[in-house]
């Protein structure tokens, strides 16, 4: 159980500020593969190590928040009350906790709960919000809370937007930068800087939280970073954001690029998330030439590594499937892509293209991407199409920290 430890098992991949030009990808996936630790079922994962009573408190059990409170030399009921005060009322210093006694809060006021700081913050006209928060080492990442509102049709071809939102899904990182490189993305044009501690990822949610006055219902890992790469933080945080912020397992989609061994790994957990796999190709030769770990992972094996998903876990597959014009989005890929998926329980998510300027791809005409959703409906494949959210706040995924790489320095 020990070796599930949060920071125990912490994946150090590359040391801060490493180039994505001096790093090899594959090197360092195999590197965290030796580092990974063995799968635990996860109400019994273990979040302690060595450093559990210095480390940040967000991301710690109710029994662990006790032990520390005793270890100040505080009561054991004070370990409930920090419990309900770092994930329900969201305190950001303990200073803000009036229920401690003034003294004791003035001596433990430089303990960390583990939260960051909003550095930018733009709205779209959807209602969607995307964050640049500040880590305590400086680093930034992106964030991005969706709202979903009710609208009413109004005559001519508007609506308008009733009430509060129905649902709010943050969209949170798991590591700062990304080292799988895949061509179309700006996240992965800077390479990886390092991997997001648990309690980095429990606050992205709270921030939303907060600023947004509502309760986080959906939480999608598709943010910065590839999180089966930072596996036992990953848990950790999935652990928190259910038991203690309390949002269902089921709310919550963990997106992955694959890694060999790793879906099959996070099978063994056992958990009710979602699981959705970037494939973005029909055939192994088209993957390679978008993602360049593709390489050494083939798409059959990929695939059996999904279906194991599903008979361990229950749970149906979503594969993610990019539209680009000309490359990957014509009648034949999409024939090439339902025979892959035949008798799989699986959903295919089409999302067409947010150019970013580091890339020359184009996303396709409604017309085709509409050609395509029809030719895998005419095969029988459940499908559906993400349009992204927020595009006039800054374009595509990743693209608000680039854009904003001035304001970072
Ligand atoms: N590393 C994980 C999660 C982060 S990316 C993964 O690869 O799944 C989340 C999703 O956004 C992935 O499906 C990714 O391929 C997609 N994405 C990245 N850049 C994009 C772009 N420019 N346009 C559309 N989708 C993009």
């Amino acid at each position: 159980m020990g070796d599930l430890g949060g920071n125990a098992g912490h994946l150090r991949l590359s040391k801060p500020f490493l180039s994505p030009k001096e790093s090899n990808i594959m090197e360092r996936v195999h590197s965290t593969e030796i580092l990974m630790s063995a799968a635990t079922p996860l109400d019994t994962l273990d979040t302690r190590s060595p450093d559990h009573l210095t480390r940040p408190l967000l991301g710690m059990t109710q029994a662990e928040l006790t032990e520390w409170v005793q270890q100040q030399g505080q009561p054991a009921y004070r370990g409930k009350q920090l419990y309900q005060w770092i994930y329900q009322q969201g305190a950001r210093s303990l200073t803000d906790i009036s229920v401690f006694p003034k003294q004791w809060r003035s001596t433990v006021a430089e303990v960390a709960i583990g939260r960051s700081t909003v550095h930018y913050r733009s709205e779209a006209a959807d209602g969607t919000v995307k964050y640049l928060l500040r880590l305590a080492d400086g680093h930034i990442i992106e964030t991005v809370g969706m709202p979903t509102y009710k609208y009413t049709d109004l005559p001519g071809n508007s609506a308008v937007r009733r009430g509060a939102s129905e649902r709010l899904t943050v969209c949170v990182s798991s590591q700062v930068g990304c080292p799988m490189a895949c061509d179309f993305c700006a996240t992965g044009k800077g390479g990886l800087l390092r991997n997001l501690e648990a309690h980095e990822i429990i606050d992205q949610v709270l921030t939303v939280q907060e600023d947004l006055g509502q309760r986080v219902s959906h939480i999608v890992f598709m943010g910065m970073g590839e999180p089966l790469l930072n596996m036992d933080n990953l848990l950790t945080a999935i652990r928190s954001l259910n038991q203690d912020v309390g949002i269902g397992q089921r709310n919550m989609t963990v997106s992955t690029v694959g890694i060999p061994g790793r879906i099959r790994r996070f099978a063994e957990h056992q958990l009710q998330v979602t699981l959705a796999v970037s494939l973005h190709a029909s055939n192994q030769a088209t993957r390679e030439k978008l993602i360049p770990s593709a390489r050494a992972y083939p798409l059959q094996t990929l695939l059996d590594e999904c279906r194991e998903y599903v008979s361990v876990t229950g749970r149906r597959v979503s594969f993610e499937y990019i539209l680009l014009a000309g490359l990957n989005d014509g009648q034949l890929q999409a024939i090439e892509l339902a025979q892959h998926l035949r008798g799989f329980q699986s959903h295919v998510n089409l999302i067409p293209y947010n150019p970013i300027s580091e890339a020359d791809y184009q996303r396709p005409s409604e017309q085709r991407i509409q050609a395509f959703v029809k030719a895998l409906q005419d095969k029988h494949i459940a499908v559906s199409v993400r349009y992204s959210r927020g595009l006039d706040t800054d374009a595509a995924c990743g693209q608000l920290r680039a854009s904003r790489a001035s304001a970072i320095a």
